[in-house]
C-alpha cells in the first residue's frame, strides 16, 4: 500500500512553505497597520450557509462543494471560501450590532472540487479581509489601498485592478433579463451546464470559460448600463477616489464575480505570468449578505487573495541571513558544539545549525558547502555561511576556527572575542 496525497492537495516544505509564511507575516503587519484584526474560522460549515450566500446556481455550489453527511445526518461542507463563514461568526457572535465599523482579516485552507491544474488546487488558501459597516466608497478606498500596501510589501509592481459595479439586486434583474433577451438567438452552441445558467441565473455565464459563451457574450449588454441612480453616483465616486488615492484601475464591464452575494463594486487583480483569465484575487462589496444570513442591515465589503497563486507569481525577495553551521570534530566535541551553538543564537547572527551527527570534518564539509550551493532557495546571504570547526585543538584553546564558504577564507577566534568577531564579519 502506497500513501498519497488526496488529488489536488498538496505538501509544502521549504523554501515554498516559507514563502507561503512570509505572505501570512505581511499581511499580519499590513493589516494590522489598518487597524485589522485577525479572525479564524471554522473549516466546516452548515452546507446552507454557503447556499444561501455564495449561491445555490454558482458553479462553487452546484458543482465545486466537498459536502457530506456527519454522524448524525447533518450536511456540512469544507468551506470553498471564508466570506461566508466570518459573516456567519460576526451574526453569531453579535458582533454586527457593535461598535462600527468592524475590519477583520483571514488567512486559511478553502476547498473546491475543480479540476487539477497549474496554480489551481483542491485545497488552496486564501487571504482576505472584511470591512463592515461602511456604505459610502471610502470603504472601497481603504480596502484598496490596504490591498496595495500588501501587495506593495510583498515586492509587487505595476498590478492594476479590474473595477466594475453589478448594482443592487433589483439593477442585477434588469441587467439578467436584458441578458437572457440578448442571448435567447445566441445560445444554440451552449452545453447543459449554460442553458442552465442562461434559464436560472445569466449572470452566471460570465464565469464561462466555454469559448462558444464567451463569443457570444461579446457586445452583451453591461452591467453599468443598468445600475440604479444610487449605485451608478456610488460607482462614480469610487473611481474618482481611487484617482486621488494614487491607485491603478480600469473598468472591466464583463467583470461580475464567480459569487452571488456581491452589491455594486466588485475587482479583480491578475497578474500577466498567470495568463490573462488568472486573477490573483477578487473581491468587491456585499451590502445584503449580513441581512440574509440573520443579522442587521449591514453594508461590507472585502477580498479574497489566491495565496498559493500569489506566492507563485509574487518577486522573490533578495537572500538576507546569515547561516553558522557548527561542525564538532567527533563526538567528544559534540557537547562543546552545542554551547558554541547556543552561544551564536544568543548573539543573534543569524540561523545556527549543528552537525549532530559528528561525522568529522570532512563529511560536514562536504554538507556545508552544499549548503552553500542551496543558500539562494533558502533565502539566505552566500557570503555570510560560515562554517565553524570544533576540533581537540579549538576545544583545549577556548577557540573556534571560522570559515566563510564563499572565499575559503578562515580565522581562528578565541571563544570570549567572538561577539566581537561577528559584529565586525558576520
Ligand atoms: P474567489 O473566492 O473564487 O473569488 O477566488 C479568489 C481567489 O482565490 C482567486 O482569484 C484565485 O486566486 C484563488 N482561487 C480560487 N480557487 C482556487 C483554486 N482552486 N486553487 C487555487 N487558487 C484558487
Amino acid at each position: 500500500m502506497k500513501y498519497r496525497a488526496v488529488k489536488g492537495t498538496r505538501d509544502l516544505f521549504p523554501p515554498e512553505s516559507e514563502r507561503f509564511a512570509r505572505a501570512e507575516e505581511a499581511a499580519r503587519r499590513v493589516f494590522g497597520a489598518h487597524g485589522y484584526g485577525e479572525v479564524r474560522t471554522p473549516s466546516l460549515e452548515a452546507t446552507e450557509l454557503f447556499a444561501r450566500s455564495v449561491g445555490e446556481t454558482t458553479d462553487i455550489v452546484h458543482k465545486e462543494m466537498y459536502t457530506f453527511l456527519d454522524r448524525k445526518g447533518r450536511s456540512l461542507t469544507l468551506r470553498p471560501e471564508n466570506t461566508a463563514g466570518v459573516v456567519r461568526a460576526i451574526v453569531e457572535n453579535r458582533l454586527a450590532s457593535g461598535p462600527m465599523p468592524l475590519r477583520l482579516w483571514y488567512a486559511g485552507p478553502q476547498f473546491r472540487y475543480e479540476r487539477p491544474q497549474a496554480g489551481r488546487y483542491r485545497e488552496f488558501r486564501q487571504i482576505g479581509a472584511e470591512l463592515l459597516g461602511v456604505p459610502g466608497p471610502a470603504a472601497e478606498i481603504e480596502i484598496l489601498t490596504m490591498l496595495f500596501a500588501f501587495l506593495g510589501a510583498l515586492g509587487f509592481q505595476g498590478l492594476v485592478v479590474a473595477l466594475n459595479s453589478v448594482g443592487t439586486a433589483a439593477s442585477r434583474e434588469d441587467f439578467g433579463k436584458a441578458l437572457q433577451g440578448y442571448l435567447a438567438s445566441r445560445s444554440e452552441g451552449f452545453g447543459e451546464d449554460d442553458r442552465r445558467k442562461l434559464a436560472e441565473n445569466p449572470l452566471r455565464l460570465f464565469d464561462s470559460k466555454d469559448p462558444a459563451v464567451r463569443a457570444a457574450l461579446e457586445g452583451s449588454p453591461r452591467t453599468t448600463d443598468f445600475l440604479d441612480p444610487d449605485s451608478k453616483r456610488h460607482h462614480e465616486e469610487v473611481r474618482r477616489l481611487l484617482g486621488h488615492a494614487g491607485i491603478p484601475f480600469r473598468d472591466e464591464p464583463s467583470l461580475v464575480r464567480g459569487l452571488d452575494y456581491y452589491t455594486r463594486t466588485v475587482f479583480e487583480v491578475a497578474s500577466s505570468e498567470l495568463g490573462a483569465q488568472d486573477a490573483i484575487l477578487g473581491g468587491g462589496r456585499y451590502d445584503k449578505l449580513v441581512e440574509s444570513l440573520g443579522g442587521p442591515p449591514l453594508p461590507a465589503i472585502g477580498f479574497a487573495i489566491g495565496e498559493d497563486r500569489l506566492v507563485q507569481v509574487a518577486p522573490r525577495p533578495a537572500p538576507s541571513g546569515g547561516l553558522f553551521y557548527v561542525l564538532p570534530q567527533g563526538p567528544e566535541e559534540l557537547d562543546e558544539a552545542l554551547r558554541v551553538a547556543a552561544e551564536l543564537r544568543s548573539l543573534a547572527a543569524g540561523a545556527v545549525e549543528v552537525d549532530l551527527l559528528a561525522r568529522g570534518f570532512k563529511k560536514a564539509m562536504a554538507r556545508a558547502n552544499a549548503l552553500l550551493e542551496e543558500a539562494a532557495s533558502r533565502g539566505l546571504e552566500r557570503e555570510k555561511i560560515f562554517a565553524v570547526l570544533l576540533g581537540a585543538r579549538e576545544r583545549e584553546d577556548s577557540t573556534v576556527t571560522i570559515k566563510r564558504l564563499s572565499s575559503g577564507d578562515q580565522e581562528t577566534v578565541p571563544r570570549a572575542q567572538l561577539a566581537a568577531w561577528i559584529a565586525g564579519r558576520a
